[in-house]
Formats: C-alpha cells, sequence, structure tokens
C-alpha cells in the first residue's frame, strides 16, 4: 500500500472512530438524563398522589383520586395483596400489557412493550382498611423516544456529513506528506540516471521538518559534488605532476640510450637527473598517500609532552641532516613545559616548515618560542627568496609551487604546506603567514592552551 493511501485509510478511520464515539457517548449520556428527569417527575407526582390516597375516607371513591393524579400518557393503578388490580385509571389503553409485580419495596424499570418504551413505578401503601396493596404509576415515554430519535438522527447527519471534511482533510494531508518526498525521490532517480548532484527546488517560507530535509538533502549533494570535484581535481593533479618526472626520466633514458653508453658525460648527467626525479617522484607519492589517508581520518594521538624538548629534538635533527644554522629562541618568560598534543605529527608539521625555510634560503633559520595568556607560539623566520603577496591564499593549495623554476631546482612537490593544513587542523594549531619577496619568510604555529 503506498503512503498516500495509508495516510488516507488511517487519519479518516481514526477521525471517522472519535466522531462515532463523541457521538454514542453523547446520545448516551442525553438518554440517560432523560430517562432519570422522567423518573424524578413520576416519582414527585407518586409522592403527592400516596399523600393524597393516605387522606382518603372510607366514603371516598379512590378512582376520583386517581383520575385527579394520573399521567397525561399513561395509566395509575392500585394492586391489592393477591395481586389483583382493584382500581384503575388510564389515559391511553397501550398500558393494559403492563405486567402486575408483586413488590414489598418501591421499584422503577423501564420496559419496551409492543415497541413502546414505558416507566413504571411500584410503591407499596397501606390501603384505608389497613392492608398493604401497591401503587403502579405507568408512563409511556412517546415525548421522550421521539426526541432520542431526532437526536439519533441529527448525530447520524452529523458523522455523515462529518466524513466528507475529514476526507478532505486526509487528502491534503497525504498530500502535504508524501509530495516533498515524491520530489526526492524523482530527484534521487535523475541522480542516479544521469549521474549529476541535482538539487531539490525548496520554498524559504516553510519552516518544517520536510523543508529541513530537502535542505539537508540539497547540503548533503552539495558537499559530495564539491568532494568529488576535490577528488578529480587531485587525480587530474597528480597524474600531471606525475607526468613531468617521468617524462626527463624517459628523456634521458633514450638520451642514454642513442648516444651515452661511450659517453661518461652523458650517464653521469643522465643518472644524476634520473636519481633526482625518482627521488621527487618517491616524495610526491609518499606525500599523496599521506594525503588520502588524513583525508579519510587523522588519527591523533594526544599525550602530556616536554614540548621544548620536542622542538629541540627537531631542530637537532634538521641541523645533523642538512649541516644547516636554526637558531633556537626562548623567550625568557616561556613557561609551559608540559603541553598536550600528538608528538609525532606536531614533528612533522615542524618538520615541513623548517624544511621550507631551509629549501627557500641560504642563510640561517630563527625559531622563536613564546607564549601568550591563550597560545604558545612558535615563529620560523628565514632570510630567504620570499612568496610573493599575491601567492600566499595559494601556498596550502595542493600541488601549488609560486614558480615552476625555482621549485625544480629544491625538488619540492607543492604538497608539503597542504599536508601541514591538515596535520596543523588535527592540532588545533592556527597557522600565519608573513612574507616578503626577497626579504624571507615567518609562518607563526599558534598552539591553543587548554
Ligand atoms: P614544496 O614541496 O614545493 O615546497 P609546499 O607545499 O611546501 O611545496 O610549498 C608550496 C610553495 O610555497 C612552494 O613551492 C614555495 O614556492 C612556497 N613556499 C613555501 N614555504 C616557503 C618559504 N619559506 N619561502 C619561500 N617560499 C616558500
Amino acid at each position: 500500500m503506498k503512503l498516500k493511501s495509508k495516510i488516507h485509510l488511517f487519519s479518516t478511520l481514526l477521525m471517522l472512530l472519535i466522531l462515532i464515539i463523541t457521538n454514542v457517548g453523547i446520545y448516551l449520556i442525553y438518554s440517560q438524563n432523560t430517562y432519570e428527569t422522567e423518573l424524578q417527575q413520576l416519582r414527585a407526582e407518586s409522592e403527592i398522589l400516596v399523600h393524597a390516597l393516605s387522606q382518603m375516607t372510607e366514603s371516598t371513591n379512590p378512582a376520583t383520586i386517581l383520575r385527579a393524579y394520573s399521567p397525561a400518557n399513561g395509566a395509575v393503578r392500585i394492586v391489592n395483596t393477591l395481586g389483583e388490580i382493584e382500581v384503575e385509571v388510564n389515559t391511553t389503553d397501550r398500558v393494559d400489557a403492563v405486567k402486575v409485580q408483586e413488590v414489598t419495596a418501591e421499584t422503577q424499570e423501564v420496559n419496551t412493550i409492543n415497541g413502546s418504551k414505558m416507566l413504571t413505578l411500584s410503591i407499596p401503601i397501606i390501603d384505608s382498611s389497613g392492608a398493604i396493596s401497591q401503587l403502579q404509576v405507568i408512563q409511556v415515554l412517546t415525548d421522550v423516544e421521539r426526541n432520542l430519535n431526532e437526536l439519533m438522527l441529527i448525530l447520524i447527519s452529523i458523522t455523515l456529513v462529518g466524513t466528507i471534511p475529514i476526507l478532505i482533510s486526509s487528502i491534503v494531508l497525504g498530500k502535504l506528506v508524501t509530495q516533498p518526498i515524491q520530489k526526492l525521490i524523482l530527484t534521487m532517480k535523475y541522480i542516479q540516471n544521469s549521474g549529476s548532484y541535482e538539487q531539490i527546488k525548496t520554498s524559504d517560507h516553510r519552516k518544517d521538518e520536510l523543508a529541513q530535509l530537502e535542505h539537508t538533502f540539497n547540503d548533503t549533494m552539495i558537499l559530495l559534488e564539491r568532494n568529488y570535484k576535490k577528488q578529480e581535481q587531485f587525480v587530474s593533479d597528480a597524474s600531471h605532476e606525475l607526468k613531468t618526472p617521468l617524462t626527463v626520466i624517459e628523456s634521458y633514458a633514450s638520451l642514454v640510450n642513442r648516444r651515452g653508453i661511450s659517453d661518461p658525460k652523458i650517464i653521469q648527467e643522465a643518472t644524476q637527473a634520473i636519481l633526482q626525479e625518482s627521488v621527487r617522484m618517491r616524495d610526491m607519492i609518499e606525500q599523496m598517500l599521506q594525503l588520502a589517508r588524513y583525508d579519510e581520518e587523522l588519527v591523533i594521538n594526544r599525550q602530556a609532552t616536554d614540548l621544548l624538548e620536542v622542538i629541540e629534538q627537531t631542530v637537532r635533527s634538521m641541523k645533523q641532516a642538512y649541516h644547516r644554522e636554526f637558531n633556537l629562541i626562548v623567550d625568557p618568560n616561556f613557561e609551559t613545559l608540559i603541553y598536550k598534543t600528538d608528538e609525532q605529527k606536531l614533528k612533522q608539521l615542524l618538520f615541513i616548515f623548517l624544511d621550507n625555510a631551509r629549501k627557500y634560503s641560504e642563510e640561517e633559520v630563527d625559531l622563536h618560542i613564546t607564549e601568550t595568556p591563550n597560545f604558545i607560539k612558535i615563529a620560523i623566520t628565514d632570510k630567504g627568496i620570499g612568496i610573493p603577496s599575491e601567492a600566499i591564499p595559494h601556498v596550502f593549495d595542493r600541488f601549488y609551487r609560486v614558480d615552476e623554476a625555482r621549485n625544480r631546482k629544491t625538488g619540492g612537490t607543492g604538497l608539503g604546506l597542504s599536508l601541514a593544513k591538515e596535520i596543523a587542523k588535527g592540532l588545533n594549531i592556527n597557522l600565519n603567514i608573513i612574507s616578503v619577496l626577497n626579504v624571507g619568510t615567518t609562518i607563526t604555529l599558534e598552539l591553543e592552551k587548554k
């Protein structure tokens, strides 16, 4: 069964059920009250009659008194101890079928006799001779019946007429709920067939959950499209970047093949170039793999770390590897000794920046460690070639290099800073670059104090 049909069916049935229960309740309460009122009236009249009978003398004809108090549509009887009717005054012969009952206490009952509802009240009385007889007052409930029938008719009409708005509202409700879902299904099918990242048309004035569903769907589509384009860009950049070293290797290999075996100069030049390009290619592939891994999930393992020790170790390794001057300058007010971070990731981050500072400068590199109330700052400053101001916003993009010629010499891949950006994000570190062309570059790492 379709969702629309289910909504129709269940909402209509439920509303109808509520309507029927309400109407049946109204009918039952009303009829109960009406019978109660009739009974009270009859009892009040009977009490007056009983009083009048008790005042009666030997000479009084009981029929005269009964006539005076007989109900408009019914009868009054005096029944003796043998169960025989002694006197009866009636205003309708429909009461003839009402049986005489032997009672010792006051009783009342409603019977349906020959299709007519009758209320019978039996009261024990002491007659003029001192014997206990019974006064039976019978009221035919024609008016009550008519009123109740009318009420039932009205309530049935209300139920039938009420079904129309219930049906209309259930159709509207079904449409309201299923239309956005239908739209969603159609868009998804279109996406499946076309392979595009289609969005749903949404209206701004709707703020319900279904509108939220549409907005969330559109946001997801935007995100998926953005990620897909990023991936596509990455694959195309990666293949383009790998093509260059491969072309260099191929051309040198064919040069050696053609002329080189006997020429040691060509062999030396070729092996050097092939080695350099192979190393670059290996670095690039390693960094690409790391970026791909970090894209999925960068696992950060924070532990209490001696921050200065970590920085000193990194600087020592850099000095050893490149035989260059790295000056570590710690602010005299620096206090934080233990800091919670991922030591390996922080080292990797420092290596990337120190390596760039070394690659793009000839002179010594300075590391300033300072502290503010909220941050620990590590500033890495080189006096190198610097970055043109228009290039600064792009240096963290994948495969971005300021200019091909100067980077070829340094063997860069254009992936170091994008890797650094991912690691810094994982470690909650803010990065700032200040650079002046041909003067130098300062990269500041801001480590948030917790
Ligand atoms: P690469 O492997 O080419 O160094 P990066 O992503 O690390 O790639 O850096 C991107 C580009 O930013 C570099 O190619 C370089 O042109 C520029 N750059 C980065 N750091 C510095 C620096 N300290 N001085 C001058 N230029 C820099």
